[in-house]
C-alpha cells in the first residue's frame, strides 16, 4: 500500500466490541486479568497500550519500520535512546541540533563520563572510529537548515561499528526516510509536523535492528518515558492527513523563501529549496520535497527581534510543525542553551515554520513586519 494509504490505515481496523471506525482512546491505567498472568496482550498501560499500539504500528510503517515505541515527548525518546550507549562511550553528533538535545547531551551526559565531539555535518563520516559508539544527526538541521549525508555516515559508521540516529522531525517521512538511507534509528518529536496542529508534546523511535528494537522496548517502559492513551490518539489523528499537510507546507515555504531571497531586509535566506543553498543537490537526492522550515539572516539582531514582534499571522512561539505558521528567534528561544558554544545560533537569524495558511497572507504579514522593523530601527 502507498504512504497516504497506510498512513490512514496501518495498524487501525473497527473496534471488534463496537464497530467503531476510529481506534478508541483507551484511557485505561491497568488490565483486568482472567486469573495470574492471563490477560489479552495488556497488563499496564506503561507497559502497552492498544492505542499506542496503534501508533506504533502506523508510524512505524511510515518509516519504512519493523518496529517503533512512542514517547512522551521527543527529549523523551532521545534520552531512552542514549540508553543504547555507556559512560565512557564516544557519541559524535550533528554541531546544529535542537538546542534541548545539544543541553541534554553537554549538561546531562557529558558530565556523566560520555564523550562528546559536535562536529559540522560534512565532517562526520572522517571523524568516525572504532570508539565512537552512535553517531546523532539532523538532516536538515535546526535551525541552520544544513543537510548532511545520511548514507555517507551510515557506511563510515557501520564501518566502525556504530550505531547511526537521524532525527527526522523537521523532514518527516513523507519527505525523507532515513533507515531506506542506512540509518539504525530514526526518532520524532511528534509534536511537530506529525501531531500537526500544536496541540501535543510527543515522541517516537524506530528501527529495522531486532536487537536494538528489544532493547528500545525494554527501555521505554523501565525508564517509563511512555505517551499517555488520548496524545497517542491525537497522534495517529494527525498522521492521516500527514501527506496533504507536508504537500501545503512545503508549497508555502518555497513561495515564502522565493519572497525573502532578495529581499533589501534579509541577509540570506537558508531554504534548502533554493538553488544557492549548498545543500540542494543533497537533498534533491535524499528527500523529495524540500519542507515547511525556512531561516533568515536579518541585518541585526534588533530587526530580527523586531520582526518576530511584528507579525500578526505569524505567532511568535517556539516549536514547528503546526497547521499555524510561526516565527521565532533561535538565540534567544529554541537554541539558547548553545549560546556559549563555538556553534550558537546567530543573534540575526529568525527561523519560520511555514504553516498551511494562504501563502499570500503569509508573505503580506513577513512584507509588513520587515518594512515596519527597518522604518523604527533604532526608535
Ligand atoms: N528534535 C527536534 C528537531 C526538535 O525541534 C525538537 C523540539 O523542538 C525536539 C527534537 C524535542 O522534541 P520535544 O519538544 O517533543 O521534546
Amino acid at each position: 500500500m502507498e504512504f497516504e494509504t497506510r498512513a490512514i490505515h496501518e495498524g487501525q481496523q473497527p473496534d471488534p466490541a463496537t464497530g467503531a471506525l476510529t481506534v478508541p482512546i483507551y484511557q485505561t491505567s491497568t488490565f483486568v486479568q482472567e486469573a495470574v498472568g492471563e490477560h489479552q496482550g495488556y497488563d499496564y498501560s506503561r507497559a502497552g497500550n492498544p492505542t499506542r499500539t496503534a501508533l506504533q504500528l502506523c508510524l512505524a510503517s511510515l518509516e519504512g519500520a519493523e518496529h517503533g515505541a512512542a514517547f512522551s515527548s521527543g527529549l523523551g525518546a532521545t534520552t531512552t535512546i542514549m540508553h543504547l550507549v555507556n559512560p565512557g562511550e564516544r557519541v559524535v553528533c550533528v554541531n546544529d541540533v535542537y538546542g534541548g538535545v545539544f543541553r541534554m547531551f553537554s549538561q546531562i551526559y557529558q558530565p556523566k563520563g560520555y564523550e562528546f565531539d559536535f562536529l559540522p555535518g560534512a565532517e562526520i563520516a572522517g571523524s568516525i572510529d572504532e570508539r565512537t559508539r552512535l553517531v546523532w544527526l539532523e538532516t536538515p538541521t535546526n535551525p541552520l537548515l544544513n543537510l548532511v549525508d545520511i548514507k555517507a555516515v551510515a557506511d563510515a559508521a557501520h564501518a566502525a561499528g556504530a550505531l547511526v540516529v537521524v532525527d527526522n522531525t523537521f523532514a518527516t517521512p513523507y519527505l525523507q526516510r532515513p533507515l531506506e538511507l542506512g540509518a539504525d534509528v530514526v526518532l520524532h518529536s511528534t509534536t511537530k509536523y506529525l501531531g500537526g496542529h500544536s496541540d501535543l508534546i510527543g515522541g517516537f523511535a524506530a528501527t529495522n535492528d531486532h536487537t536494538v528494537a528489544e532493547r528500545l522496548y525494554f527501555l521505554q517502559k523501565s525508564l517509563g518515558a511512555v505517551p499517555g492513551p488520548f496524545d497517542s490518539w491525537l497522534v495517529l489523528r494527525g498522521l492521516k492527513t500527514l501527506a496533504v499537510r507536508m504537500t501545503r507546507h512545503c508549497e508555502n515555504a518555497r513561495a515564502i523563501a522565493e519572497f525573502l531571497d532578495g529581499h533589501p531586509k534579509v541577509e540570506q535566506v537558508l531554504f534548502p529549496g533554493l538553488e544557492s543553498h549548498p545543500g540542494h543537490e543533497l537533498a534533491k537526492r535524499q528527500m523529495s520535497d524540500f519542507g515547511g522550515m525556512i531561516s533568515f539572516l536579518a541585518e541585526s539582531q534588533e530587526e530580527a527581534e523586531a520582526v518576530c514582534a511584528r507579525t500578526k499571522i505569524w505567532k511568535l512561539a517556539e516549536s514547528l510543525g503546526g497547521v499555524e505558521s510561526l516565527i521565532e528567534l533561535p538565540a534567544r528561544m529554541t537554541h539558547a542553551s548553545t549560546a556559549d558554544a563555538p556553534f550558537a545560533a546567530p543573534k540575526n537569524l529568525v527561523r519560520l515554520s511555514a504553516g498551511i495558511e494562504s501563502a499570500d497572507d503569509l508573505i503580506a504579514d513577513l512584507e509588513a513586519a520587515l518594512v515596519r522593523s527597518a522604518a523604527t530601527a533604532g526608535t
